[in-house]
């Protein structure tokens, strides 16, 4: 079985933002040599998400409204978790909302996706460097 490990570097000047990423794990697919297998994508950070769906701005519109509706960034006073000094209550419930990290099989050297799926990295505390870990195992 062949593995393959990268981590790949974001660094998103605004708060929130979701960023298509399925050609940077198309690289990583084709670096890795292998064509029958499992891709695991994860964000590294807990402020951060990786997801799949559509790449439609009326979508990622449409989730900016509901996480923020379910989780407003305003008033920071309302999480307990900003007591530490943080700012980002918010930004740990989204997270938590859109997800850790995707898994797409792999066959015959493609990500073997459903009709218009591509992988997203998810946001929620920009401003400064986060990873993600792309890491392929198989034949
Ligand atoms: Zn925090």
């Amino acid at each position: 079985m062949k593995s393959y490990r990268k981590e790949l570097w974001f660094d998103v000047p605004t708060r929130r933002a979701f960023i298509n990423i399925t050609s940077q794990i198309q690289t990583c697919l084709r670096e890795s040599g292998i064509t029958e297998g499992l891709a695991l994508v994860n964000a590294m950070h807990i402020t951060a998400s990786v997801f799949i769906n559509d790449d439609e701005s009326g979508l990622h519109h449409d989730y900016e409204v509901f996480l923020e509706r379910l989780a407003p960034h305003e008033p920071t006073t309302n999480y307990r978790h900003n007591l530490t000094g943080e700012d980002n209550g918010d930004a740990h419930i989204k997270r938590q909302l859109m997800g850790r990290e995707v898994v797409v099989a792999i066959t015959k050297g493609k990500l073997d996706f459903g009709p218009w799926e591509q992988i997203f990295y998810g946001e929620f505390d920009g401003g400064r460097r986060k990873r993600v870990l792309v890491k392929i195992i198989g034949e």
